[in-house]
């Protein structure tokens, strides 16, 4: 076992505090990593606070890491000391079951989260721990890797915030001329606004924020709705092919799903701590719409999203953090106040006393 240091959450109810905790030594296929930056999530903010009720502390949040390999085992083939690279979500999976095989480790019933999971490596008495840390041991098979020409910092959301907008747009064939809808302009949301761009489709940013109109316009909305304002949302009644709701709070649907054409998908990226109004069957039945969901990405297709990245120059807009303000951070997520996505500098932890 290895020292490392991060912040930890002991409780629902109180701040994140400095922890001293241990890593595993390597095996033969595994990745150490020193986490140079670390993304903040609303997830991270959901499992502190214990919102989804699967919470074990301490809990070690985050799981948009990016930083520098210093180590690797004896049967790495994939990365060499000093490569940049990235971890999302998961650390590890069963690898045999058909979700596996088909590169689609997020659905495996044994996937292993990188934080707040129980940890194969203690038989799963001890959970993962994430990277709110100064580093991390991973299986090659989880390790990403990151283009020289992109910021590292700014790369970080994409772990997370990136690959779980990139997925949906895919799968759901988004193309050029397409009119999609992005609901929620937060760490997610500006991901889906900047790729549903990129991919060239018509986008429509719904907002409840009137301050964030100009910000959206510039990462590539065509247009902007304040979603507060009916007369706003009915002038784009049946119009949308796609609609990606990333809304960290319960709200109505059907306000959403009126404005998909026939066959129109809305789907749903955020997970509210308390479900939303049951939606109206009606809108659905009649234009044959459906709601659907989405989680993260799996490996391949978060390694295709990177590479994507580095060739359409796309990065998160970020607002870099010292660690000692994390508890700050979550207060202004809460209030749908960062612009775009808090990154903590995990050079910080160094500041606090040994
Ligand atoms: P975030 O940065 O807080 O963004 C959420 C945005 O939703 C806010 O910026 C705000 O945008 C809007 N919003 C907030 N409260 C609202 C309300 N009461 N009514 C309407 N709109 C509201 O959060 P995030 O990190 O992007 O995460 C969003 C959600 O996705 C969270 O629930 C998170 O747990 C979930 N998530 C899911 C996956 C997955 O795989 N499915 C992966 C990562 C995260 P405006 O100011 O523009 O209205
Ligand atoms: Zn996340
Ligand atoms: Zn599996």
């Amino acid at each position: 076992m290895q020292q490392a240091k991060g912040y930890a959450a002991f409780s629902n109810t109180t701040p994140l505090v400095p922890f001293q905790f241990e890593r595993r030594e390597l095996t033969a296929t595994d990745v150490q990593i020193e986490i140079l930056y670390c993304g903040v999530c609303h997830s991270d903010i959901h499992q502190v606070r214990n919102e989804w009720g699967n919470s074990a502390f301490p809990m070690v949040p985050g799981h948009e890491i990016v930083g520098k390999v210093i180590q690797v085992g004896n049967a790495v083939s994939k990365f060499k000391i000093g490569d940049s690279v990235g971890v999302g979500c998961m650390v590890d999976s069963c690898r045999a079951c058909p979700d596996c095989q088909e590169g689609l480790e997020q659905f495996c019933n044994h996937a292993v989260f990188t934080y707040n999971s129980p940890d194969p490596h203690t038989n799963g008495q001890a959970s993962t721990y994430g990277g709110y840390s100064n580093q991390i041991v991973v299986d090659q098979s989880f390790v990403l890797k990151i283009a020289e020409n992109l910021d590292l910092a700014a790369a970080a959301p994409l772990l997370c915030a990136g690959i779980t907008t990139y997925s949906p747009l895919k799968q759901w064939q988004v193309k050029k001329g397409d009119k999609v809808g992005v609901v929620g302009l937060g760490g997610l949301g500006h991901m889906a606004v900047k790729f549903a761009h990129a991919l060239g489709a018509h986008v429509v940013l719904f907002t409840t924020s009137a301050n964030k109109i100009a910000d959206a316009k510039r990462l590539g909305a065509n247009e902007v709705v304040i979603s507060k304002n009916p007369e706003e949302m009915n002038a784009h009644l049946q119009s949308f092919d796609f609609i990606l709701n990333t809304v960290a709070a319960p709200h109505n649907l059907d306000a959403y799903t009126a404005l998909l054409k026939r066959d129109g998908t809305l789907c749903l990226v955020g997970v509210p701590d308390h479900p939303h109004p049951s939606p109206s069957v009606g809108n659905l039945i009649f234009k044959r719409r459906r709601i659907a969901g989405s989680l993260i990405g799996g490996i391949k297709e978060t390694q295709e999203m990177l590479d994507f990245c580095a060739q359409h120059n796309i990065t998160s807009d970020i607002e870099m953090i010292p660690i000692q303000q994390i508890n700050e951070a979550y207060e202004r997520v809460i209030k749908s106040d960062v612009k775009y996505r808090f990154v903590i500098d995990l050079a910080s932890l160094k500041l606090d006393a040994a």
